[in-house]
């Protein structure tokens, strides 16, 4: 067979533990017997971040920044542990922090869908994305434990040293707690360009929501900003790909959500985003079947799974034990970085195996072929065969042969 063509290279950011395993299988098996693959390959396994003091990982996105297209396996970041068990100089940040950072995007998180799974809320039938605001309000809040009686107060000092705001948040007659949380006006803006961006490129409708009734000035410029960026610069553009953008507030869209078939981006603010984007992957089934895309607000996208590196089952592959761990939502970084890349650059046949990949992986699950993870979740009467991760990818691999021709 002749393999796949590509022109631009992937930016591919290897991991850890389980994972780095399962990314291997996954490219020797999957990928390089169909495609010509090209990547610019960054290794950012733990021990190579040690050694370039972390520098690969600024590499890499600077690379995703030239390229527009990256791939990235689940990494450790590191805490006390993994700095004693790595033997680590320092405890390098959170390579997914660096890498949003550089790229000033947003995190978009979507479940894949199968029959034999039945989400815990009856009328979903399509995927719910769920785009997080990944910058500022608690996350990088100053929050002070009030010990006693005493006056609390929201102060601002302009540049020139001239004090242009005081208020009192609250005359404390007894100990409480106290918060002070922020957000930028460029961020909010990149984040509603990439959640506008991101629904035009899945044509799918855009919900936003706060709570700006109560919050009039802070979730107010929220949003005041998406629906500002919206009539300027996506509004004709959204009519033309017939599809919708809708704000409404918080307590409402969870209602709403909770009574849809689903089918849209959720766009939330920080927090809501965390908590909600648990809660949606939960009700889907599974976080082994959950996608995740970091878009950029001018359109570079980094692919990768929802999960982390699976320390417990690493552990146990080291001992020369065969684990069940489930590989879909890392193929499916591929799969969605490759049809990204294949788009980009006119590639019809690139555009294709991504779908035929994607669609051996389904071909696989519904003939009942699971990871164990999945097999606890079917719906009563499936027939499942339980596999290990290699069997698995054996099996998503005769697929997609056949689906190739
Ligand atoms: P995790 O790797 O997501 O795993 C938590 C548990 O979820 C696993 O022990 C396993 O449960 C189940 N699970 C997750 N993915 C699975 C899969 N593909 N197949 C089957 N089961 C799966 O989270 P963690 O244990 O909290 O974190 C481990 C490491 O990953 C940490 O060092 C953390 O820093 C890192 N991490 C990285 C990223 C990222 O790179 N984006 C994200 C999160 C965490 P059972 O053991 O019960 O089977
Ligand atoms: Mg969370």
């Amino acid at each position: 067979m002749k393999k796949i063509k590509m022109t631009t290279p992937l930016v591919e950011m290897d991991g850890d533990e389980m994972t780095r395993v399962l990314w291997q299988m996954i490219k020797d098996e999957l990928l390089l017997p169909f495609v010509d693959l090209k990547t610019e390959y960054y290794d950012l396994g733990l021990p190579e971040r040690e050694k370039t003091k972390d520098k690969v990982t600024f590499d890499s996105a600077y690379a995703t920044q030239k390229y527009g297209v990256a791939v990235k396996c689940a990494t450790i970041t590191p805490n006390k542990q993994r700095v004693e068990e790595y033997n680590l100089s320092e405890m390098w940040k959170s390579p997914n922090g660096t890498i949003r950072a550089i790229l000033d995007g947003t995190v978009f998180r979507a479940p894949i869908l199968i029959d034999s799974i039945r989400p815990a809320v009856r009328n979903w039938q399509k995927p719910i994305t769920i785009a997080r605001h990944a910058y500022g309000d608690i996350y990088k809040a100053t929050e002070y434990r009030v010990p006693a009686e005493g006056k609390a107060e929201l102060v601002f000092t302009d540049k020139n040293g001239t004090e242009t705001f005081r208020q009192t948040v609250y005359d404390f007659e007894c100990a409480g707690v106290l918060q002070g949380s922020y957000n930028k006006d460029s961020s909010i803006r990149s984040f509603a360009h990439s959640c506008f961006q991101y629904a035009l490129d899945t044509k799918q409708d855009l919900w936003f929501s706060t709570k700006d009734t109560i919050s009039k000035q802070y979730d107010q410029t929220f949003k005041l900003t998406f629906q500002e960026i919206y009539d300027n610069d996506y509004k004709a553009k959204f009519e033309e790909a017939g599809i919708t953008y809708f704000y409404t507030l918080i307590d409402d869209a969870v209602a709403r959500v909770i009574r849809s078939e689903g089918g849209f981006i959720w766009a939330c603010k920080n927090y809501d985003g965390d908590v909600m984007s648990d809660m949606v992957s939960t009700a889907f089934g599974s976080l082994a079947m959950m996608t995740s895309v970091l878009v950029s607000p001018d359109g570079k996208y980094e692919y990768e799974a929802a999960h982390g590196t699976v320390t417990r089952h690493y552990y146990r592959y080291l001992k020369g034990e065969e684990t069940s761990t489930n590989p879909i939502a890392t193929i499916y970084a591929w799969s969605g970085a490759l049809r990204k890349r294949g788009e980009l650059d006119g590639l019809a046949e690139l555009v294709g195996f991504a779908d035929a990949l994607e669609g051996a992986c389904i071909d696989t699950l519904n003939d009942g072929i699971m990871t164990k993870d999945l097999i606890g979740l079917v719906v009563e009467g499936t027939k499942v065969t339980s596999a290990t991760s290699r069997e698995f990818i054996l099996a998503i691999k005769e697929r997609l042969a056949k689906r190739l021709g």
